[in-house]
């Protein structure tokens, strides 16, 4: 079968891109490497608890968007979870300021989003299919899988992080590839730790602190899931992580406790249990201007869409996605 179009990753944006192509009455097909929808807006289930260890909440400041996220709230995929954040600068922790911008987060996880896209738009999706190879010949792409098998289609829209992007491009279209590469993107070192039940007297800590960025409590997202736990989400600082990128996971741990044990001035250092996980492409540093996805004709049409092109986090993945109407 020859299909119309392919999309590659089910995060936020293929799953928004797949929206946009299906309500314009185009065949699609969403090929994703993983088991789960969602990309970076991850979630992990820990002992049948949902935690967060990619994207923790989102904003939506464009009127598009917005509307996205009223209908989501409106059906429960997510629901306004605080306005403002503590920050912690200069060794001093600073309470919210009312900036009266909701941040918003989903009681099943950030995964979620994913789900209520694709079951919105009935997207078509091969799921643990990881293309490895990418050829363009006769006005066809040929994709290749880790399995071996193989997908043919007139259009090619690729969302992975641009550095996977580019080196699945490197030979089939080097302008393309060129573009991927020219986009940096940081890695990020995330441990969620575990607790019993205990007080915390704030949502999340955005900190510019050189071990750690972000201290989030992902229980206050769902209270009622977990009466008797508590947990919290750190993310390691771009320069942290990537120094310490491929040490052990207890190792990683200990740092990232003692420090946000020092940052929120509570004992974090004698969890129950942790996880670790490991994004080498975690947050990209947007081009401040462009066009939120980039076409080439080549001998056959490719799109790059993504976060890195619409401004970043989870609301640029969607924008990306719905400018394929567009194109
Ligand atoms: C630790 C962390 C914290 C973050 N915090 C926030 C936050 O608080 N707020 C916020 O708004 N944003 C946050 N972000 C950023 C946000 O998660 C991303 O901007 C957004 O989810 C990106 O969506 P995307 O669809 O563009 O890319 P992705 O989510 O990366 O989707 C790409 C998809 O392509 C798949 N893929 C890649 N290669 C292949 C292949 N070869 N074959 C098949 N499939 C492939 C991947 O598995 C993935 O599902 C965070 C990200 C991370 C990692």
């Amino acid at each position: 079968m020859i299909h119309d179009n392919i999309i590659l990753g089910a995060g936020v944006s293929g799953l928004s891109a797949a929206g946009t192509l299906r309500r314009e009455g185009h065949q699609v097909l969403v090929l994703e490497k993983s088991r789960g929808l969602g990309g970076r807006a991850a979630t992990r289930r820990w002992e049948s608890l949902p935690v967060d260890h990619g994207a923790q909440f989102f904003t939506a400041r464009s009127d598009a968007f917005r509307a996205q996220v009223a209908a989501w709230v409106k059906s429960g995929v997510c629901h306004e979870w605080c306005r403002g954040l503590h920050r912690y600068s200069e060794g001093a922790l600073f309470a919210p300021e009312a900036d009266h911008h909701p941040r918003y987060a989903c009681r099943a996880g950030m995964s979620a989003l994913a789900s209520a896209l694709a079951e919105a738009d009935g997207t078509t999706i091969e799921r643990q299919s990881k293309v490895t190879k990418v050829h363009c010949q006769n006005r066809l792409w040929t994709l290749t899988c880790e399995d071996g098998k193989a997908f043919r289609t007139r259009r090619l829209i690729l969302t992975s992080p641009p550095p996977q992007g580019a080196n699945l491009l490197a030979e089939a279209a080097p302008a393309a590839a060129d573009l991927l590469r020219g986009i940096s993107i940081d890695p990020c070192l995330a441990v969620a730790a575990q607790f019993p039940r205990r007080a915390i007297p704030w949502h999340g800590i955005q900190s510019n602190d050189a071990t750690i960025s972000w201290i989030g409590h992902d229980t206050a997202k769902r209270p009622d899931l977990h009466p008797d736990r508590t947990i919290i989400v750190m993310h390691a600082s771009p320069g942290f992580s990537r120094t310490h990128y491929d040490e052990p996971e207890d190792k990683i741990g200990k740092a990232l406790l003692v420090r946000a044990s020092e940052i929120a001035g509570q004992d974090f250092l004698h969890p129950e249990s942790i996880f670790l996980q490991r994004w080498r492409y975690a947050m990209s540093n947007p081009p401040p201007k462009g066009p939120p996805a980039h076409s080439f004709d080549l001998p056959a049409p490719l799109i790059l869409a993504g976060e890195c092109f619409a401004g970043g986090k989870i609301e640029g993945a969607w924008l990306s996605g719905q400018a394929l109407a567009a194109l």
